[in-house]
């Protein structure tokens, strides 16, 4: 008899489950999940079971956007039951922020983000003091920085700034001369090196007067570096300009930028045609074009890196981003030539000033930078104007390329398919100039050099 009992609950528990399960045969795992902005969501996972049923027969209406916090509907669907849920997407955590103490100078202007040395978080974030600073005080003084997201979050931490007179003046780290050859046309600025204990920049002045780049010997150029606090150093650095074999021997550098195209091999057979060596500034754009660069470097003729994407918006967004961009074509000079390359010719010249609307100075630091790295870079002191459309006629190219104002010549064309006149101008251009006794050489990263002056 109690057993019968026993069975009959059994029984009709199991058939309350039974019409339970049947009206909602959707079992999930969480009724209202909250979840984190950022985060992974997926709905399917949300899901526990399907009783008497098969998880590929269900239906989900609604999408949940984790990267914006919101409250998001969901509605599961499996034939006509349904179940519809609250998603909320939130920002519950503070910025992660890691700060820095600051020792200056009184003329900085200081501002949270001078403190900040890395922050993150899923949302934008704002920088205040926490307290009221007295940012123009001498001394140390505690200030909290605070970090908040647009959600509400925030973090704060304490770190503490320095103000101090500045009465240290910039250094002039120059140790030995300048070195330069025989008729180089030199940016002395950027061979000075200047440090200050609290300005990362000081201004320079050059007085360069007294060198004859032309003359080999020792002179001086008089560099005045000013700090922002106005400290001043006045010193002489030395310049050395080294007699150059190749000086007054009429030389022209021809060279091609922008290739390699399907003029290069055009190119290529009037300079063997004429014996003469060339150099070519390759880029990246048209690898189909990349054998003539291997034949160009087989008959003689220097390979030089112009960037791989010529694509000003990238190589000068930041001297990382250049220099990431010139290991890429380096190694492709190397992968077709067998050995790298360390001459450079910048996209627009040195003197570019385009470079200023996505980095401004980088010109500057960049003719640095190369030349510390081991590279030589060259602009030109005659262009050929090629550049200047591409319906420039051959007799516009002849005339703006031939000149004898200068005995060594480095002389701007450039390589491309739509050049088609500075092909027909150069078999002209090189008897103008072998009828004048200029000897046609490839740069090297020892040749003369023509630098111009960096505009930014
Ligand atoms: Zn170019």
């Amino acid at each position: 008899m109690k057993k019968l009992l026993y069975l009959s609950v059994v029984a009709l528990i199991y058939i309350l489950f039974g019409i339970f399960y049947y009206w909602n045969p959707i079992l999930l795992v969480q009724q209202d999940p909250i979840i984190e902005i950022g985060t992974q969501f997926d709905p399917y996972e949300n899901v526990l079971n399907i009783v008497y049923g098969d998880i590929k027969d269900l239906k989900i209406k609604g999408k949940v956007d984790t990267n914006t916090p919101g409250v998001y509907s969901l509605t599961y669907q499996y034939k006509d039951r349904k179940k519809t849920i609250k998603v909320t997407v939130t920002d519950s955590k503070a910025p992660i922020l890691e700060v820095k103490n600051v020792k200056t100078d009184l003329q900085e202007h200081i501002t949270p983000e001078l403190f900040v040395k890395n922050i993150k978080d899923s949302s934008k974030v704002t920088l205040s003091f926490e307290n009221v600073p007295e940012l123009k005080k001498k001394g140390k003084q505690k200030l909290n920085i605070l970090a908040k997201d647009i959600y509400g979050n925030s973090t704060t931490k304490k770190v503490i700034l320095e103000r101090l007179e500045d009465k240290t003046p910039p250094e002039i780290k120059n140790k030995k001369a300048i070195q330069v050859l025989q008729g180089s046309m030199e940016d002395f600025a950027s061979k000075i090196r200047v440090k200050d204990d609290l300005d990362p920049n000081p201004q320079l002045e050059l007085d360069t007067r007294q060198v004859d780049t032309f003359s080999p010997g020792i002179y001086s150029i008089h560099v005045k570096a000013t700090d922002r606090s106005n400290n001043i150093v006045d010193q002489d650095v030395k310049v050395e300009v080294k007699e150059n074999p190749e000086y007054n021997k009429k030389i022209v550098y021809l060279t091609f930028d922008d290739g390699p195209s399907e003029n290069t091999i055009k190119v290529l057979d009037i300079l063997k045609e004429y014996d003469v060596k060339a150099t070519f500034f390759v880029t990246g754009h048209a690898p189909s074009y990349n054998d003539f660069i291997k034949e160009a470097f087989e008959q003689g003729h220097s390979i030089g890196l112009h960037t791989y994407s010529h694509d000003y918006k990238n190589i000068y967004s930041s001297t990382n981003a250049y220099f990431n961009d010139l290991d890429q074509i380096n190694s492709m000079v190397e992968s077709i030539t067998g050995q790298k390359s360390d001459i450079i010719r910048f996209p627009g010249g040195s003197s570019n000033s385009i470079s200023a609307k996505y980095s401004p100075g980088i010109m500057s630091e960049l003719v640095k930078m190369v030349n510390e790295r081991g590279y030589q870079y060259f602009d030109w002191n005659v262009s050929s104007s090629d550049a200047a459309g591409n319906d420039i006629s051959k007799e516009q190219i002849i005339q703006s390329s031939c000149t004898d104002k200068f005995d060594q010549i480095n002389l701007l064309f450039h390589d491309s398919a739509t050049k088609n006149s500075t092909v027909e101008a150069l078999p002209d251009i090189i008897k103008f100039y072998k009828d004048r006794g200029y000897k046609f050489y490839p740069l090297t990263k020892k040749s003369y050099v023509v630098h111009h002056q960096t505009t930014n």
